[in-house]
């Protein structure tokens, strides 16, 4: 067990230290739906309330104290069970994937990565994940960049 941990590339310790900072959550058009229904409200309406435009980007805006808006202090993730894809991918985003100085920073802010795991195992257990989520995306204005990798999937696969 304490093997198959050690090897485990990422496993989140609940610091909510991902949940800081203004833009970074972009919204598909799916997450949307789904807030939107989780809260009651109509698309209108959530919008308004909590997003704002970031050129082609929808984005959750953030509190006074630069966190998101959902975040509540103690308490964690108000929306968990609704959360954004983007929140639900990370680590894994694409960055982290393709390029091993981002995944090494990417542990500076997430104590939830392993250092221990190497970055290939990395990939593999990320490539794994998304999919097993349904949240590999392919390029498109709305859909935040982080979630693209259709491609590096299909190179992998390319490479045997
Ligand atoms: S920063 Fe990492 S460990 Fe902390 S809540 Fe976010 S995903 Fe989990
Ligand atoms: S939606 Fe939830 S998980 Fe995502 S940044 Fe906001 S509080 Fe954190």
């Amino acid at each position: 067990m304490v093997e198959q941990l050690s090897r485990q590339a990422f496993s989140c310790r609940m610091c909510g230290c991902c949940c800081l900072g203004q833009g970074g959550i972009v919204l598909t058009s799916r997450d949307q739906e789904r807030l939107r229904t989780c809260l009651g409200l109509p698309l209108a309406e959530f919008l308004a309330r909590y997003t704002e435009q970031q050129g082609e980007k929808v984005c959750l805006i953030t509190n006074q104290a630069n966190v998101c808006v959902f975040f509540e202090t103690g308490q964690g993730c108000s929306v968990h069970a609704s959360k954004p894809d983007i929140c639900r991918a990370w680590p894994f985003f694409r960055g982290n994937l393709l390029d091993v100085m981002s995944w090494k920073m990417a542990q500076d802010v997430c104590p939830g990565i392993n250092p221990d795991v190497e970055h290939r195992d990395f990939v593999s257990q990320g490539f794994m994940y998304l999919q097993a989520q349904d949240l590999v995306r392919s390029p498109d204005p709305q859909t935040p960049t982080a979630l693209v990798v259709q491609d590096l999937i299909e190179e992998r696969g390319a490479e045997g």
